[in-house]
């Protein structure tokens, strides 16, 4: 029988239950106590004062499904979606943590028993890499799963050593590997062409066993720690035998639900907008469910760049009416048990998706229609007006993003300088005529969306570099 999404989640949970972990519900996607973090973007994000010794809790042992949403500051997977088979701008993180308590050995041991004997993976299918230097994990994985050495890669870069922060816990990762087999572009890790999708990592373990005092001081923490992420979409795409995240039976029944709301075929030639749209319907759900309204900043914008580059996928899709919130009852038949809040918010999360396509449907149109009159005098390779670009934000709602999203299938850019000097002129003139109380400063401060060349960046969490805690 084929082992569903909500399942194998269940199985995940129960195996790490019986080896003594405490079971500990998702934290939300907005991170309590920590404003340098825009969305919760990894399992340790609710763990983080424990890891650090800050806080203490009664159990040593704790495993999660954690909501994650990658959509912004350094980990920034928008872009991917629609283009790679394992990336999501929302996703659920897997994990298992020890705080002080096991280490190494039991957690490569734990891993592999999980995937090989529980799930059954074949191990002639699987390869791991350790950071280059890690003889310890090397050799571990030589005893636990029997592979021989070339089947254990050894990385220099930054991708195999884990950091929270300039200061704080550290160590060096080790990461799963699933091959996809040849039919599909890509090569192994640490390879020129890892990024492709034949070899998918599933699992990172990540060995917390210095702490970093300084820039010079590196020491070994007394009681090392463990904390693991493993992408429940790419478990099961693996374990239902499909290649693709968005062929698992969860993110399909949200594609098929898409394609019968908008009388498509889902196979046909909206596939792409199906799969993104099915993506950022569950992170709008889940950021609305999680207390986050569409607004003109912050995570509040995030949310709503996202929202409107699935409107545009509607439209393209010949939608006349609004279509994300009639697809929620699809979303909330597949995850709602495992996340109550999803039913808890479900009249809000209807009426906002409504609402705001609703609203941006108008100008939506109109701002298509501008960008199609451009296009006739712009051959492939050109840009797009800044001044354009910048009407398009300021007169329809077209976020950048949303804007170069639209022009890059047609491999045209836009001139972000161009829009740039735009938005700073139209800015010197709102400040000019502002007498406002400057109570909405800080918040500006730390969220305010800076458009840059090529994506959009969160200012206020890489200005301060405190968002070290990607699993
Ligand atoms: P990748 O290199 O494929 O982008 P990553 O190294 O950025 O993945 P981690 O930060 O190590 O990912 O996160 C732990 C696990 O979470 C990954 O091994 C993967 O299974 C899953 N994961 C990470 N990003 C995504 C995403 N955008 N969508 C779905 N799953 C993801
Ligand atoms: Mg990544
Ligand atoms: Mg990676
Ligand atoms: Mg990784």
């Amino acid at each position: 029988p084929m082992q569903t999404a909500n399942t194998i989640r269940r199985a995940f949970l129960d195996y790490f239950a019986k080896n003594g972990h405490e079971v500990v519900s998702s934290s939300p996607l907005v991170p309590r106590n920590d404003p340098t973090l825009m969305f919760t973007n990894a399992g340790m994000v609710q763990f983080k004062n424990v890891f650090t010794g800050v806080e203490k809790r009664d159990y040593v042992r704790a495993a999660t499904s954690q909501k994650c949403v990658r959509a912004g500051g350094k980990h920034n997977d928008l872009d991917n979606v629609g283009y790679t088979a394992r990336h999501h701008t929302f996703f659920e993180m897997l994990g298992n943590f020890s705080f002080g308590d096991y280490f190494k050995d039991d957690a490569i041991a734990l891993a592999w028993n999980l995937i090989t004997k529980e799930f059954g993976l074949a191990k002639d299918k699987l390869l791991v890499t350790v950071y280059h230097d890690d003889d310890e994990a090397f050799n571990i994985w030589k005893k636990v799963a029997g592979f021989s050495d070339d089947r254990i890669i050894r990385i220099p870069t930054s991708d195999n050593f884990w950091s929270m922060g300039d200061t704080g816990p550290c160590g060096p990762c080790s990461e799963i590997f699933y091959d996809h087999g040849d039919k599909i572009a890509g090569g192994p890790p640490g390879s020129p062409d890892q990024d492709g999708d034949r070899f998918i990592e599933i699992w990172n373990l990540v060995f917390m066993q210095f702490e970093q005092v300084d820039k010079q001081t590196r020491l070994p923490l007394p009681k090392p720690s463990i904390d693991t992420g493993m992408g429940l979409e790419r478990l099961a795409a693996v374990l239902q035998g499909q290649h693709d995240n968005y062929d698992v039976d969860l993110l399909r029944a949200l594609i098929e639900a898409s394609a019968h709301e908008s009388n498509t075929d889902a196979d046909g030639p909206y596939k792409v907008s199906h799969r993104v749209v099915a993506d950022h319907l569950r992170s709008s759900c889940f950021l609305i469910a999680d207390g986050v309204l569409p607004s003109n900043e912050g995570r509040g914008y995030v949310l709503r760049r996202i929202m409107r580059r699935a409107m545009r996928h509607a439209h393209l899709m010949g939608c006349t009416e609004p279509l994300l919130w009639r697809l929620f009852p699809a979303l909330a038949k597949q995850m709602g048990e495992a996340y109550p809040e999803l039913g808890r918010a479900g009249a809000l999360i209807t009426e906002t998706l409504k609402l705001e396509e609703t609203r941006f449907k108008a100008t939506l149109d109109k701002g298509l229609k501008l960008l199609d009159d451009e296009l006739t005098h712009l051959v492939p390779g050109a840009k797009l007006a800044g001044e354009v670009a910048f009407k398009l934000y300021d007169t329809y709602g077209f976020p950048l993003d949303l804007t170069e999203d639209a022009l890059k299938a047609k491999g045209i850019g836009v001139d972000t300088d161009g829009f740039a000097t735009a938005m700073d002129r139209q800015r010197a003139e709102a400040r000019k005529a502002w007498s406002g109380s400057g109570e909405a400063a800080t918040e500006t401060l730390w969220f305010e969306i800076k458009e840059k060349t090529g994506a959009s960046e969160f200012l206020g969490y890489d200005a301060i570099g405190a968002e070290g805690q990607i699993v």
